[in-house]
């Protein structure tokens, strides 16, 4: 067992957490007039052990998220062997020196927040000739310490990623401030991505979900609903 494995004693049912998320993102959908089918669940598995994410596979998840490189390259690549049709997303920060490991092992990238980071996935990209799609991660709270392009310079951030680098920009993330009221950031990334002809729009987490689809969301990164409490605080 890994240090950040969580105690198999207290190991969720997952399966039936699965499907209650499952349940009330399609209730979501329909009362906002949207199909249940247009929005996709990322089950964050960060800090889990591989046997909650294995639980998730046995029970037909096939979409994952992670916000480590290092952690995702250990606990990933043997599931993906048994499972090849998984896809896994990397919902944290990266360091623009890990861009390789990133492209060579995600299929979305959600944490695109940077230029440096934007030349160095294209240059990877082009090395490796793998594509994962990449969405840009907008600070709509604009809040110092987190990560994210401010609103204001998002279209032009969207454009050079796009048109100068080839980038396959496919739609933006947040992470609304801890300390708000979630809708107003889930409206302004919404408006973010229409407005630049965008397809995937990725907000809402475990305390929030339900209003992001509300709000046009079309992926949403649940963790603790799905795989229970985190070991430790990350
Ligand atoms: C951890 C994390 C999540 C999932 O959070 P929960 O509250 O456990 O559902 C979603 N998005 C990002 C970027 C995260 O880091």
């Amino acid at each position: 067992m890994t240090q950040t494995e969580s105690s198999p004693d207290a190991l969720p049912d997952i399966a039936a957490n699965l499907a209650a998320v499952k349940r009330t993102i399609a209730d979501a959908a329909r009362e906002a007039g949207r199909d249940p089918a247009s929005v996709t669940l990322v089950a964050v598995a960060k800090t889990h052990g591989a046997a909650r994410a294995e639980a998730a596979l046995l029970a037909g998840h096939r979409v994952f998220g992670e916000n480590r490189v290092q952690e995702a390259q250990a606990k990933w690549p043997a599931l993906r062997a048994r499972c090849p049709d998984l896809e896994l997303h990397l919902i944290g920060a990266l360091q623009s020196n890990k861009a390789a490991e990133a492209v060579a092992l995600f299929d979305v990238i959600e944490s695109l927040d940077r230029p440096k980071l934007a030349g160095a996935l294209a240059r990877e990209m082009e090395r490796q000739g793998r594509r994962p799609a990449c969405l840009v991660q907008v600070n709509t709270g604009e809040e110092p310490q987190k990560a994210g392009i401010a609103p204001p310079e998002v279209d032009a951030f969207i454009d050079h990623c796009r048109d100068d680098l080839g980038l396959p920009v496919t739609g933006v993330m947040c992470i609304p401030p801890a300390d708000e009221e979630p809708a107003p950031h889930f409206a302004l990334l919404r408006e973010i991505a229409r407005r630049n002809g965008l397809a995937v729009v990725s907000m809402g987490m475990s305390g929030d979900y339900e209003t992001a689809v509300h709000l046009g969301a079309t992926h949403v990164r649940v963790g603790t609903a799905i795989f229970g409490e985190r070991p430790r605080p990350r």
